[in-house]
Formats: structure tokens, sequence, C-alpha cells
């Protein structure tokens, strides 16, 4: 049974519980021995996952780290580079396994995540005798420390080109290209489209408990597939919760447009309390930004303050907070969010708390 919720719970989009009906079909599902290829749904949800990405294979892994951690070590030799974006999550949030995993260097661009074909030839290094020659690069669509925010199409495509003219492999960290797809009206094939690999998680805003996948060519997943078993993501009957993804791919993608108004309904509510502010035209998924402008309003204060009120979100930077919407955030949830919010603040409680130490 899922825990009864009490708590309005902002910090991330993975803290979704699996719905009734995903339990349902979880239970329901038909199952074998993947590491004989032999699990009927994870198959399906392999084949699913490869069309809808306009790849040829893909393959369920445990987790968007290794999806993303496979891809690299399939596009990487020990001592090559990777251009990466600023705070890029395969970097910065993957417990060093690039270099743990693929001995290959990082080349991180500043930015917001997302870079410029201009930064990229700026950067890449050649194969010569002085330098970890650049072998490929990664781009994070939607940017999570961005802010959620998408890659602009001709940016993308000229980066895209800038790495075909270097002669670089080029991998989609599409944790949440679902999001992405929904937001700016494109498939998820085109958003993939020219990519060797991408990696697109189950268990964010789709609602599954476990798992992601890693698309590519036949050949590129099956040489994954050897990774998989040697990082020990090899697994047996787990269609029980590939069923999960399924159920998730079928009946949560096109209510991620839900998230995302809700995501706008809170940045706007959180734009209007004095000393917040929120860029609305970075508001473009299913995150929200908020910037403790106010210097008499103590960041750390606010994310405790309003967790003792049962509301929880991330400081992500000194002065900035990160509130993220997703399955179980409804649209009365984000307004009583504001609510909470605009009291504690704008009736000074956390500037009178302050003061008192
Ligand atoms: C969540 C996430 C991943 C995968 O993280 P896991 O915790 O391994 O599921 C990869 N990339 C991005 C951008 C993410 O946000």
């Amino acid at each position: 049974m899922t825990a009864k919720r009490t708590h309005i719970d902002l910090r991330s989009d993975t803290v979704t519980q699996p719905t009734a009906g995903m339990r349902a079909a979880m239970a329901a599902a038909v199952t074998g021995d993947d590491t004989y290829g032999e699990d009927p749904t994870t198959n399906q949800l392999q084949e699913i996952t490869a069309d809808l990405l306009g790849k040829e294979a893909a393959l369920y892994v445990p987790s968007g780290t290794m999806a993303n951690q496979i891809a690299i070590k399939l596009l990487t030799n020990p001592g090559e580079s990777i251009v990466v974006g600023a705070q890029s999550h395969n970097w910065m949030f993957e417990a060093g396994a690039i270099g743990f995993i693929s001995s290959a260097q990082v080349i991180v661009l500043p930015g917001d995540g997302r870079y410029t074909a201009e930064q990229l030839r700026a950067s890449a290094l050649p194969d010569q005798e002085f330098f970890s020659k650049t072998s490929a690069i990664s781009v994070e669509n939607t940017h999570n420390m961005g802010g959620g925010v998408l890659w602009e199409e001709g940016t993308l495509q000229q980066v895209l080109n800038g790495a075909d003219e270097l002669g670089l492999a080029k991998h989609l960290d599409g944790a949440r290209l679902w999001n992405a797809a929904v937001a700016s009206r494109a498939s998820l094939a085109k958003l993939a489209s020219r990519f060797d690999t991408v990696s697109v998680c189950l268990s964010k805003g789709l609602g599954a408990p476990v798992g992601s996948m890693l698309a590519g060519s036949a050949d590129l997943i099956r040489k994954a597939r050897k990774l998989r078993r040697i990082l020990g993501g090899g697994m047996r009957q787990c269609g029980i919760v590939a069923a999960g993804g399924l159920y998730g791919i079928e009946n949560h993608r096109a209510r991620l447009a839900d998230d995302h108004a809700n995501a706008k309904r809170l940045a706007q509510g959180l734009n209007a309390i004095p000393g917040i502010e929120v860029d609305m035209e970075r508001t473009q998924t299913n995150f929200v930004m908020a910037h403790v402008v106010d210097d008499a309003l103590d960041t750390v204060e606010i994310v405790q303050m309003a967790a003792q009120r049962g509301v929880h979100f991330l400081q992500v930077a000194p002065k900035t907070l990160r509130l993220v919407t997703h399955l179980d955030v409804s649209r009365a949830d984000c307004e009583r969010a504001v609510a909470i919010l605009d009291e504690m603040i704008t009736n000074r409680q956390v500037l009178e708390s302050s003061r008192k130490q």
C-alpha cells in the first residue's frame, strides 16, 4: 500500500508513488528470465520505447545513472574526454561515475546547462600527443539544474552539426525527454534524432517506481546489454517493474501538461510574494526555480519553516529554491503551497524568527 500523503512534496518528480492502476498492471505482469531475453513485459517495454524514440533498439536498466554511464562507456575510451553542459546530471550527480567507469575526462561548458556550437568548437580537444582526445558530447534535455529548460531547436541542431564536423559521438540525457516532447509539441523521435544514444527515465514524471531506458542502434544496445551485466544490472523477472514503466508511458505521458500548467501557476504565485522572483520565461516544464532576492530573507530558513508547515522543496544554490510538480501534486496543492509561503514570507515570520536567534 502507498503511505498516506499529508505533505506537499515538491522536492523532485522522483518522489511519485505508483498509482492503483499502475500497481494492478504490475501485479498482472507476465514475466520470464530477462537475462535469457525471455521476459515478455520487458521485451514489450523495450520495443515500444525504441519505437517512440525512433531507434533500432532499447534496453531496460535499473536507473538513469546506469543508462547514462553505459552510454558514456560505449562512446568514449579511457583517457578521452566528453563535453557536457554546466551542472549536468551525468557528471555532477552520478558520484564520479564517468571517471570511475569510463576513465574519461569531462569538459564542462559554462552556462545554464545548455551550450552552443561555438563553445563546443572552442573546447573540444584534438587527437594529439598532449591532449585528452574529445570523443563525445552529452546534451541534457530538459536540463535539470538549468530549471527544467528546453534546448532551443536551432541551437541544438548547430551543436549537433558541430559534433558531426568534429567527429564526436552524441549522447542525449533525456531523463525528462517526455516533458520536453509535451512542452515543445515535438515527437520524442524528433528530439532524439541524430543522437547515437538516448536515455529516458520511467521513474520521474511518468511515475513508475523503478527504471530507465537506453536506446540506440541494435549494435550499440547489444554492447550495452553486456555492460549492464558487468555493472550488475542484469535482472531476472523484471517484467514486474517494467510493467510500471509501460503503464506510465501509456497513461501518464499526456498528463505531463498538467504538471507544466501547475508549475506555471506555482511560479506566478511565488513571483507575487515580495522578495521572491521566478523567471517565467524559464518556467517551461515542471520545474520552478525561485530566487530569494531580499537579503533580509534567509533561504535555509525558508526551506526549514516551509517543511514544518508541510511543504517540501530543495535549496539548490545559496539563494535559489527548486520546486518540482508531478503526479502527486495537484493544482490545489500548488495553491496551498503558495498560500503557506506567502503567509510565512509576507508576514515576515522568517525574519521574526531570525531576529530571535
Ligand atoms: C534523475 C536524472 C537522471 C537519472 O538519475 P537516477 O537517480 O539514476 O534515476 C539522469 N539525468 C537527469 C538529468 C536526471 O534528472
